[in-house]
């Protein structure tokens, strides 16, 4: 044989079987980081699953990483891939040698450990592994959870790999929803609350779009003298299909997404809208309130968009009042002080709902902006019944009156609790005792029937005036 073609013939042996291999290589790894692709961890899990002895259980944790797009459009291309690359390396690390790690997609990493469900060593293990890449990119400002994670077990929740691989990831997918940086253990049902988000968020857009949302209003009753100070806008949603959907369903789902800005803007719109028509007609009920969702107030050009419509539909910026929630103003202090402050200058008032759900410290308080501060319902619910309660309640209204501070008492459904408030010194009151929230006609009703009705709870001056 000619000794060219020998060498020809070793050389493209030699290369065909080096080729093979690095397509191989490349099929089963992903460049960026050297971690496994999907079907060649789907592939090796599937030989773990084999091995798994009757008492012993495999788990598999799905990360998904959140900030990957921030930080490109913040950073460039460069940084993201460093980011990435960082979480490959950070998980090799905090993980024992041959530990299955893998890289699906842009963002997402997964990796499997021998750990059983109630081992709680294991399950504080995968969390500080977590803990330790959430803080891989992150800024001082970072107010949100920069990943979600997941964990699925098999046996106990899944018969196979793919399916265990899936379960982690939709435990990751629940956790982005309510639980921050936490590792999720997947649960049944979790399937239904997802697909019930995403058909939610889909259908929501729609009804900003097809006009389903209305205001309906609950007044606000001033408890000494009875009269209706002013009503707070509450949002209703009919939908064509499932009916009434209602805003403690929506409004989370809303928040998740830009969303939330939309039925800010439709909501002080209509309330805007409904002050200067009863304005117009001589039966204003006062102050209108407007609720504020934690996730409008983060937006830098919050303050600026109440201004425009305020603009666009003005009233006495004192007439209007938006409610913050308590339990915002803990997540970041400083930003939402700002906030307020911005707010201030519109001239209109700011009251803090469902006061007492939360720890706000007095020292916060004092320094924000407040006009009134709104009682949780949970404090107001058997509070003639329970004498802590009440100590409670008035140590809340004695700390507001020294902020000089209007407590309104929110979901009243008794006359005993309404008798229990007006003995403490609430300044005002809302609830199911005297009118349940109602859409903007039938409220027009209610506010000529009330100084005759306000007499059934011992208003005679309110009748009088
Ligand atoms: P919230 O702002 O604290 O509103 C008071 C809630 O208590 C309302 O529920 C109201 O209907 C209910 N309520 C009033 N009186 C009573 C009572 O005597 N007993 C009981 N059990 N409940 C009473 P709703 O309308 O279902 O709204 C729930 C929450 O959804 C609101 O709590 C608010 O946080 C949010 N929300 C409602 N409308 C809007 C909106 O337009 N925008 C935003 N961002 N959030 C809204
Ligand atoms: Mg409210
Ligand atoms: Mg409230």
């Amino acid at each position: 044989m000619n000794p060219d073609s020998v060498a020809d013939s070793m050389k493209n042996g030699v290369s065909d079987v080096m080729l093979q291999q690095i397509l191989i290589y490349n099929q089963r790894h992903d460049p960026l980081t050297g971690l496994l692709t999907f079907p060649a961890f789907k592939d090796a899990l599937t030989g773990m699953l084999a091995d798994v002895r009757p008492d012993e259980e495999q788990a598999v944790v799905w990360i998904d990483l959140l900030n990957v797009r921030r930080e490109f459009s913040l950073w460039g291309w460069d940084a993201a891939e460093s980011l990435i690359r960082g979480v490959g390396l950070s998980l090799e690390s905090g993980l024992a040698r041959n530990t299955l790690i893998g890289r699906f997609g842009g963002r997402c990493f997964a990796f499997a450990v021998r750990a059983a469900k109630t081992d709680l060593a294991a399950r504080k293990h995968i969390q500080d592994v977590v803990d330790t890449i959430s803080r891989l990119g992150a800024h001082e400002l970072d107010t949100t959870p920069l990943l979600s994670a997941g964990v699925a077990f098999y046996p106990s929740d899944a018969s196979g790999a793919e399916e265990l691989i899936r379960f982690a990831s939709m435990a990751a997918g629940c956790a982005r929803h309510t639980h921050g940086a936490m590792v999720l253990p997947f649960q049944h049902g979790m399937n239904n609350v997802l697909v019930r988000h995403h058909k939610l968020e889909v259908e929501i857009g729609k009804a900003l779009a097809q006009d389903q949302f209305t205001m309906f209003y609950q007044p606000n009753v001033d408890l000494i003298t009875g009269k209706v100070l002013g009503a707070e806008a509450l949002m209703r949603w009919n939908h064509p299909e499932w009916g009434p959907v209602a805003p403690s369903e929506f409004i989370p789902v809303a928040e998740r997404s830009n969303l939330i800005h939309g039925l800010f803007d439709f909501s002080l719109r209509s309330a805007l809208k409904r002050a200067r028509a009863w304005n117009r007609a001589g039966i204003a009920p006062g102050i209108i309130a407007v609720n504020v969702s934690p996730a409008n107030l983060r937006r830098d050009d919050f303050p600026r968009r109440v201004r425009s419509l305020m603009e666009e539909l003005p009233i006495a910026p004192m007439q209007l009042e938006l409610e913050i929630t308590e339990s915002l103003l803990l997540d970041d202090e400083q930003l939402f002080a700002a906030r307020m402050r911005q707010l201030k200058t519109i001239g209109v008032r700011l009251a803090i709902d469902d006061f007492g759900t939360r720890y706000t410290g007095f020292n916060l308080l004092k320094r924000l902006p407040l006009d009134a501060m709104k009682i949780d319902r949970c404090f107001i619910r058997g509070i003639h019944r329970s004498e802590d309660m009440r100590v409670l309640c008035r140590t809340i209204v004695a700390m507001a009156r020294q902020m000089k501070l209007r407590t309104v008492a929110e979901g009243i459904e008794e006359m005993e609790e309404l008798e229990v408030l007006q003995e403490i010194g609430c300044d005002d009151g809302q609830g199911y005792l005297f009118q349940r929230p109602l859409p903007m006609g039938d409220f027009e009703d209610f506010l000529r029937a009330w100084p005759k009705r306000s007499v059934s709870f011992g208003f005679e001056i309110a009748q009088a005036s």
